[in-house]
């Protein structure tokens, strides 16, 4: 399963604009609590999302309405997010977090985060409050509404020869190089940004652009789209100010990488991370390979 995807709850949006439905949820003994270490998962021994009885008459706009699970509602804190705390800080906690615990989790952060940036109106500049049990705010002047947003990144690999094209940026861990990535930007189609951001970054020209699974990201909340594409030519053009390194890297040397060998060419992205299943695609040839590209 693609790291933060799978979660099984019933979002019940169709509750969202009716505050006496929410308030009647929260006030039954069913109602369940994330617990959060500020916006970090708090785990059970067994890496499972720990959850506790709501206060007596909780104020409902410090909750998020996160759906419905066996008739019970289950909320999240709108707590304060410290925006300067890395998002690999909490990886080692996500890296026991079965993936649809991980989304459920991932659900709460990105609307917690997007709560703590859209604090004042971007219409007219006053102060907004949620609305639409946590789904929403709204201006307290103009009265325009304001929804989460989601932010679409392309992730993908290009393929040259039975090689794939994998990059580095300065703040990964020491060794660890991944897909390359970037911001869909506006005016572009979901293929046109893998080319674009293929001769950006690398200085190679792709073609037959596919897409191949999403994922979201809760850091604060993109839309991960991993895609794979046939590169023209080998010859690299690396942009220093986006990736420290780039590289080919074989068959042997992604497979080398998911075993952990300490001779690999390359430390290989965590489980969770769309990468990591975009690179075991390619592996295992549940992804199209070019025609006539050799598999080693
Ligand atoms: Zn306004």
């Amino acid at each position: 399963m693609i790291g933060f995807t799978g979660c099984t709850l019933d979002r019940a949006d169709n509750l969202r604009l009716d505050p006496a439905a929410i308030a009647e949820l929260a006030a039954s003994p069913h109602a369940r609590l994330l617990s959060l270490a500020g916006t970090d998962p708090e785990l059970d021994g067994e890496g499972r999302l720990i959850w506790s009885a709501l206060p007596a008459a909780p104020a409902l706009s410090a909750l998020i309405f996160l759906g419905l699970r066996g008739g019970a509602a289950s909320f999240a804190p709108l707590v304060p997010i410290d925006q300067s705390r890395p998002a690999y800080a909490v990886f080692r906690l996500i890296e026991m977090m079965a993936p649809e615990e991980a989304a459920l989790w991932g659900t709460a952060r990105s609307l917690i985060a997007w709560h703590g940036r859209h604090g004042f109106c971007a219409n007219c500049g006053a102060a907004t409050e949620p609305f639409r049990a946590g789904w929403g705010r709204k201006c307290s002047a103009c009265e325009a509404q304001h929804f989460p947003r989601v932010d679409p990144v392309v992730i993908m690999l290009a393929e040259h020869r039975g090689r794939v094209l994998l990059g580095r940026q300065p703040q990964y861990p020491k060794g660890r190089y991944s897909a390359l990535a970037g911001f869909v930007e506006p005016g572009e189609s979901i293929e046109e940004a893998v080319a674009r951001e293929f001769a950006e970054e690398a200085g190679i020209t792709v073609s037959n652009v596919r897409y191949v699974a999403s994922q979201p990201w809760p850091f604060p909340g993109q839309l991960m789209i991993a895609c794979i594409a046939e590169a023209e030519d080998d010859a690299l053009s690396i942009d220093f100010t986006e990736l420290e390194d780039a590289m080919w890297v074989s068959r042997a040397g992604v497979e080398a990488a998911f075993r952990g060998d300490r001779q690999a060419p390359f430390l290989a992205p965590p489980p969770f991370a769309i990468a990591h299943s975009l690179l075991r695609a390619w592996l295992e040839g549940s992804e199209p390979l070019a025609p006539g590209a050799p598999r080693n």
